[in-house]
């Protein structure tokens, strides 16, 4: 479902604001990662979970972009530590 919340900090790049925050809607993800032996276990019979960065949020765990330009802000050092309620 998309569900995203908005954050008010401005974009860096169009001075836009607020712009937009989600979790990861990777169905796997789990804080930026997941566990390849529960999507393949035949691949991974054996002990324990099996960790992979996510795909889609680059291990971040979330995503965060500007809904006027489009920027991909999720990996914004300026931009990452804080994240808006959920
Ligand atoms: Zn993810
Ligand atoms: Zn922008």
């Amino acid at each position: 479902m998309p569900d995203f919340r908005f954050d008010p900090r401005p974009c860096p790049e169009c001075g836009h604001h607020p712009t937009r925050w989600q979790r990861c809607t990777s169905i796997d993800c789990q804080n930026g990662r997941y566990d390849v032996s529960e999507k393949d276990p035949v691949l991974y019979p054996s002990t324990g979970p099996v960790w992979r960065t996510c795909d889609r949020c680059k291990g971040a765990g979330h995503e965060h972009w500007c809904p006027e330009c489009g920027a991909d802000l999720t990996h914004r050092d300026d931009l990452k530590p804080a994240h808006p309620q959920m």
